[in-house]
């Protein structure tokens, strides 16, 4: 089945509101044909970047909601706020907010029911350590993320990005076989009528020069770009790399 590519850039905590604007307008204007295109931002910048991107193909995402439609979670963001700013999706589950944050499988499975049911889309992450890819456990931790978040339930509603925890920020990248592997056992955890269609990206330094490598692979259908995504010269690069 053919599956449009798709590549979103998460910024983590970087770009003030005031610098988010003219970067997204930048990219607005420039966005490649063939292939859907995200910017995963920082909830100050998320308004900003919503109106600049506004008229465009470019999809604005949050980095992270709350579960709870609403309540006493003092310093946290509903899936209902997102949408009121005009907010296309929320990526969940980055191996950093599951790290520093505690954030567990069974809190993603509310985040993707609330976000799903306001309608938004969302980026889930899941990905093995060094520690548990040398142990042989990459498709033990795979297998136990997907169900855990009951991601195989909602189907081709979701994208998944698999992003080896080693591969991020490291500039070490999975080698296209590597990467390879992982989606294929990813999309055999969906059901068979979803699996043809879910998107997969793979994440963990992808930069303009091994992104055409990766993009190639059968089950690789976008990334998911940190650092390469804080510009926009590297970030269109892949963009355009994942057109075929
Ligand atoms: C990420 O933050 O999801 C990521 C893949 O980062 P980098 O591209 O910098 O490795």
């Amino acid at each position: 089945m053919s599956r449009t590519p798709f590549v979103a850039g998460n910024w983590k905590m970087h770009k003030t509101a005031s610098e988010a604007g003219p970067f997204v307008r930048d990219l607005a204007g420039r966005m490649p044909e063939g292939v859907d295109v995200a910017v995963c931002v920082p909830f100050t910048a998320l308004a900003s970047a919503v109106e600049a991107a506004r008229g465009s193909r470019l999809r604005v995402f949050a980095q992270n909601m709350h579960q709870a439609a609403q309540g006493a979670f003092t310093g946290e963001i509903s899936a209902a706020m997102l949408v009121d700013l005009g907010v296309h999706g929320v990526l969940l589950g980055h191996s950093e907010r599951r790290q520093y944050f505690n954030e567990s499988d069974a809190a993603l499975a509310e985040k993707l029911d609330a976000a799903l049911a306001a309608g938004m889309e969302v980026i889930l992450a899941v990905g093995e350590t060094k520690r548990e890819r040398e142990a042989a456990l990459t498709e033990q931790v795979l297998a136990t993320q997907i169900e855990g978040s009951r991601a195989a339930e909602v189907g081709d509603r979701i994208t998944v990005a698999y992003e080896p925890v080693w591969a991020i920020g490291t500039g070490r990248t999975a080698t296209p076989q590597m990467a390879q592997e992982a989606h294929a056992f990813i999309r055999a955890q969906f059901p068979p009528a979803a699996a043809g269609g879910l998107r997969i990206q793979y994440g963990g330094s992808m930069k303009p020069d091994n992104a055409a490598e990766l993009l190639a692979m059968p089950d690789i259908d976008g990334g998911l770009i940190g650092g390469a995504s804080l510009e926009a010269e590297p970030f269109l690069a892949i963009a355009a790399a994942a057109v075929a």
